[in-house]
């Protein structure tokens, strides 16, 4: 049973569009469950009618024709209820409706099962019999399985069938893929897919810009990969015995068969990239020899699948040398990694989808940083197809526009040009200070990580950092950066911003933050080995990091040092005690400087409630609401299926939020927020009225926090507060500060769909 359903998934998701993967399912349903009927009704999004799609069994001339209203029919009441219904009788059931043509009225027995992907009923799942009988428990258990599995794959076809094609084939249906706002901002431009190394299975269809160039790239990667496995037979020639040899020469055989050469060349010839042509007929290969019966034949398939991975692996590397972007370019990915922004010129980059992680990643946090519209977990778009494709970004929404028509293209550009216009105005505040209209200061600085970002700062009005996040330089390397590297790195950051404060946070890896020369593998990254938990039991990197900071603070004096994921007052003592005896180290070789302040970040719930203890130890508290959020509600943040379960404004992170205000102030030490909540105008008014002193923010959304800031008075942010706080529910927490916004002449900031 296990194996029936994978193989029809299997097949299922290799269709081309939705009416073949349609076919397909009723098809393999119908042969696995020995029924008369199968038969998909999908739900038209226009009409909201349940239209008679693909059968196996009734009258196929009628597919696309007949349909019922939602109610209507027993389809209808499937859907209506989502449920099934399994009836021996249909006719004589009460919502019985009989549709003229489809040819069923010999059929009695009756079970549908409701088709839900996301909440969203997308169709139903019937068989029929002319039995009178109810299908039993298994047999319905089956076809809940099969629907339930089934569902995220007929969503994913019904987007492909809009790509269907690509750019080989002109232009295809407008679709909308929902994914989820990574970084805001409105994008139009053309898709550039970058694939992960060497899957023959993620291999992006395009077509060849130079068919001679893309022949020879072949031909060349075939030599180097014949050359590669001639070298480790020659290798290990006196150690394998003549039998073991005889695979070298297997090996090598597949390679040099013609057809397999033939195959991929005269589809280069016909228009496809190298890459595409052989994945193509690479996995067809694969695919014959899995089908084999004979097991030796049947393990082919696997030399076939390394010899066609490592052609790829060439192949790759010279495109990579050779890709071009775009003006406008969007990159697609199935996974955007920090290394794949860094590839395409900034001035080129308009935006960025990513099919996994969630608007918390990493990834989309440099994003913002770097103002590039982007969506992430964008999970139904056949991102593949999708090269040189003309997309629309939705950044506000998380929402990406296949084919979009003229017309939605225009209000989409007229929204991309308020969004212009709206920065040049905000621009004419960056000397001003962040007042509000009684005249409270807060102090905004900015998360930094990038060098970029150090220009894109202090050209906002940054007035300090509260967030520079170090393991982005050794993010971007292929080893731990020595200490003089790092005093470097460390130093170049303070220099630009001195006088002004740079608060740095001590390495942070682990949960998805993984240093690609420091692999850690875990169940649970998030509750794993990460942040304060790794670097002391490390105490050789942390003390070369601390170093190395006090070290670049040489003569400046506006380093401050922040400690990451500190659960408990044990592991705050010991970081303590690390960074005193650097300092007293770095004192006896003669250098001079005060020991920095040192603050801990708030990220667990467990800080929040410790919160005092903590502040009493150290200079200040700077609360990091992303893990808070993710901590508190038991919410990946990368994870695109729990996403819109990720409340940074639910009541509980409210309360939290208060406590470590509240904790601080009786403490007598300051207190800051650098998650990306600060960068929110409606978290920065909550936040100022709870007494937070510094908003650290990425830089991009810094002047529209200043500018509501300073359109509001204190005292109407503190009732606001006042009145949140006694709020139980999110939706209504939402809409009392969207009117919040409204009523201050802020709506500009609160971001409907345009579509
Ligand atoms: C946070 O968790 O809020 C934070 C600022 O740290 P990071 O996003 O780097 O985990
Ligand atoms: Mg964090």
């Amino acid at each position: 049973m296990l194996e029936t359903l994978r193989k029809i998934v299997q097949q299922v998701n290799a269709a081309e569009g939705l009416p073949e993967a349609l076919d397909i399912i009723v098809d393999r349903v119908h042969d696995a469950m020995g029924t008369e009927v199968c038969s998909v009704y999908m739900r038209d999004p226009a009409s909201n009618r349940l239209v008679f799609r693909a059968t196996k069994g009734l009258n196929q001339a009628q597919i696309g024709l007949a349909s019922l209203a939602p109610g209507e029919g027993l389809v209808g009441l499937v859907a209506e209820r989502e449920e099934p219904v399994n009836l021996e009788n249909a006719e004589t059931h009460p919502s019985f409706q009989f549709l003229p043509d489809l040819g069923e009225e010999k059929f009695h027995s009756f079970l549908g099962v409701p088709i839900i992907h996301q909440r969203e009923v997308l169709g139903v799942l019937v068989v029929q019999q002319t039995e009178q009988r109810r299908f039993d428990e298994g047999e319905e258990a089956f076809l809940v399985t099969m629907s339930a599995q089934l569902a995220g794959v007929i969503a994913h076809a019904r987007v492909t069938g809009a790509v269907r094609g690509g750019a080989l084939s002109g232009d295809g249906a407008p679709a909308k893929v929902s994914g989820i706002a990574g970084a805001p901002g409105i994008a139009i431009g053309t898709a550039v897919v970058v694939s992960p190394s060497a899957d023959l299975y993620t291999v992006p269809k395009r077509q060849a810009e130079n068919r001679r160039r893309e022949l020879r790239a072949f031909r060349e990667a075939l030599d180097c990969v014949r050359a590669d496995i001639q070298a480790v037979a020659d290798n290990l020639g006196t150690e394998l015995n003549p039998e073991d040899h005889a695979l070298f020469d297997v090996y090598l055989g597949i390679l040099d068969d013609s057809t397999i050469g033939a195959e991929v060349a005269s589809l280069i010839r016909a228009g496809q990239w190298a890459q595409g042509a052989l994945s193509q007929v690479m996995i067809e290969h694969i695919r014959h020899f899995e089908r084999m019966e004979h097991s030796y034949l049947k393990e082919r398939a696997v030399d076939v699948k390394d010899l066609g991975t490592r052609v790829l692996a060439y192949l790759q590397e010279s495109a990579v040398e050779n890709r071009r972007y775009p003006m406008n370019t969007i990159l697609v990915a199935e996974e955007l990694t920090a290394s794949s922004l860094g590839e395409v010129p900034r001035h080129k980059l308009a935006g960025l989808i990513s099919v996994r992680g969630s608007g918390n990643s990493h990834v989309a946090i440099l994003a913002r940083a770097m103002g590039v519209p982007t969506v992430m977990g964008a999970v139904d778009l056949p991102y593949a197809r999708l090269q040189d494709r003309e997309l629309i970004i939705d950044g506000y929404n998380g929402a990406v526009h296949l084919n979009p028509p003229a017309e939605l293209k225009q209000r989409f550009q007229e929204a991309l040009n308020q969004d212009r216009e709206m920065s040049r105005d905000l621009e004419s505040l960056r000397d001003k200070p962040c007042e509000t209209l009684d005249g409270h200061r807060t102090t905004l600085w900015v998360n930094t990580g990038l060098m970029a970002d150090v220009t894109r700062s202090l050209e906002q009005g940054a007035e300090g950092v509260g967030l520079y996040r170090t393991e982005v330089p050794f993010l971007l390397r292929d080893r731990f950066p020595s200490e003089e590297e790092q005093r470097q790195i460390y130093r170049n950051q303070l220099e630009a911003f001195a006088p002004r404060p740079v608060t740095m946070r001590t390495l942070d890896i682990g949960g998805d933050k993984s240093l690609p020369y420091f692999p850690i593998e875990e169940d649970n990254p998030f509750l794993g080995w990460r942040g304060i938990r790794v670097t002391l039991d490390h105490p050789e990197i942390f003390l070369a990091q601390i170093r190395a900071m006090l070290k670049a603070n040489e003569g400046l004096g506006n380093l401050r040092i922040m400690l990451p994921m500190i659960c408990n007052t044990a592991e705050l003592d010991e970081a303590l005690e690390l960074i005193r005896r650097s300092h007293r180290e770095i004192l006896q070789e003669g250098l001079t400087g005060e020991l920095p302040k040192i603050g801990v970040m708030v990220e667990v719930p467990a800080a929040v409630y410790q919160a005092r203890a903590l502040a009493r130890r150290v200079d200040f508290l700077s609360v990091g609401s992303n893990d808070l959020t993710q901590y508190l509600l038991a919410v990946d943040r990368n994870n695109a299926r729990v996403a819109d379960l990720y409340h940074a404004l639910h009541p509980a992170v409210i309360q939290a939020l208060a406590n470590v205000a509240e904790a601080c102030r009786l403490e007598g030490k300051p207190v800051g927020i650098c998650g990306e909540l600060a960068g929110d105008p409606e978290g920065a008014v909550l936040l100022l009225a709870m007494g937070y002193d510094v908003l650290s923010m990425n830089s991009t959304s810094l002047p529209r926090v200043k500018k509501a800031l300073r359109s509001i008075h204190l005292a109407d942010a503190a009732s606001l507060l006042a009145e949140v706080m006694l709020l139980e529910d999110i939706s209504a927490i939402r809409q009392r500060l969207h009117l919040f916004l409204r009523e201050h002449g802020l709506g500009q900031f609160i971001h409907n769909p345009v579509d």
